[in-house]
């Protein structure tokens, strides 16, 4: 029988779409993107705004109700807005949201806010101005404090703000960054590094979940909070008194495959059904050759049902998954 939603071998109902619209980007974060000069797909290597529409367009046909848009960096990308606006025409998509450096968030915020987009991730992974500039490899870290007084000023709700926690780099940040949350209604979280393509670090800049939410607690008890339908994979919790949430991502010491509930679309037309596998599914290919919906829909079933049980990602000594966080898009 020829399924008509995208529900994997383990049962599990995908519904969640990360789409990476380019693999280029404006920063060169040190877990994510080597120093060395990248290669990065040539514009027509990266699959049209028509094209991604369409794409999306068939996976709410079979169920998918949750989109992200992603990079690289998406806001690079010219006409991001009238995009954004486009994606949010499409009957049937519940959630669309965007997670961004927030580089260019100050001078795009408002109209991003116009094409319908409410909820905004942005990575920031220190607040000082001078590591921002060895992690990232730029100057930009004022620019992205604006960006995102803005998105306060503009009521996007929720604002997560995502930090990869490096040992030895931002770890002495983590109380300063969980402290954020009692005076503003971020979400913060705490992202274990994962070693991903080419710009991998060594095992010793791994730190677990449980060490973050140990170290947290000196600021009081974590309370933890029932999660949304939207919410994803982390694991939240409130300290006493606090505006925002504190989050707890954890794909190394408590894999979520078991709930995984997202496909993902590469920027070059790629569709994966995990992160942390090279398993894809060309998409571009057919759609340039001019193939039906219902070819398009069978390329999304099969990748559902080739969705991998777990991944096999650990700390130890583990070689790093290939690929470019970059192009997949996180
Ligand atoms: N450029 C945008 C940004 O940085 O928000 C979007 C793309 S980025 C690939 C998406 C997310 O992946 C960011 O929050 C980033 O911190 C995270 N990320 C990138 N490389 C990572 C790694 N090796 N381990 C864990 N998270 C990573
Ligand atoms: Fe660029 Fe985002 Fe990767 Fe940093 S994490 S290099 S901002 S794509």
């Amino acid at each position: 029988m020829r399924l008509s939603k995208l529900i994997d071998k383990y049962n599990r109902r995908l519904n969640y779409l990360r789409v990476s619209i380019t693999d280029h980007c404006n920063l060169r974060c040190i877990y994510c993107m080597s120093r060395d000069s990248v290669t990065k797909l040539l514009h027509k290597e990266i699959l049209r705004y028509e094209e991604i529409l369409r794409v999306i367009k068939t996976g709410v046909r079979l169920g998918i109700s949750k989109v992200r848009i992603t990079g690289g960096e998406p806001l690079v990308r010219r006409d991001i807005c009238g995009f954004l606006s486009r994606l949010n025409a499409i009957d049937g998509l519940s959630d669309i949201s965007l997670t961004t450096n927030g580089v260019l968030l100050l001078e795009n915020i408002d109209k991003i806010k116009s094409a319908g987009i409410k909820r905004i991730n942005i990575s920031l992974d220190t607040l000082d101005r001078h590591k921002f500039k060895k992690i990232t490899g730029h100057n930009f870290f004022q620019k992205v404090i604006e960006g995102i007084k803005r998105a306060l000023d503009l009521d996007f709700y929720p604002i997560k703000l995502n930090v990869v926690v490096l040992n030895g780099i931002n770890d002495n940040e983590i109380l300063d960054f969980a402290g954020l949350t009692f005076s503003y209604p971020f979400q913060v979280r705490f992202i274990e590094y994962m070693p991903i393509g080419t710009a991998c670090m060594s095992d010793r800049r791994h730190i677990l979940a449980p060490e973050v939410k140990d170290r947290i607690s000196v600021l009081g008890d974590l309370v933890p909070v029932d999660k949304g339908l939207d919410d994803g994979p982390a694991e939240l919790f409130k300290l006493k008194g606090a505006k925002g949430e504190i989050g707890l991502i954890h794909p190394i010491s408590r894999h979520f495959c078991a709930t995984c509930n997202r496909l993902r679309l590469t920027a070059s037309g790629r569709l994966m059904p995990c992160l942390l596998s090279d398993v894809y599914f060309d998409i571009k290919g057919p759609l340039r050759k001019g193939c039906s919906d219902n070819d398009l829909a069978d390329i999304f079933l099969n990748a559902a049902y080739n969705k991998p049980s777990s991944h096999h990602l650990a700390m130890n000594n583990q070689p790093p998954v290939p690929g470019r966080m970059s192009a997949i898009g996180g």
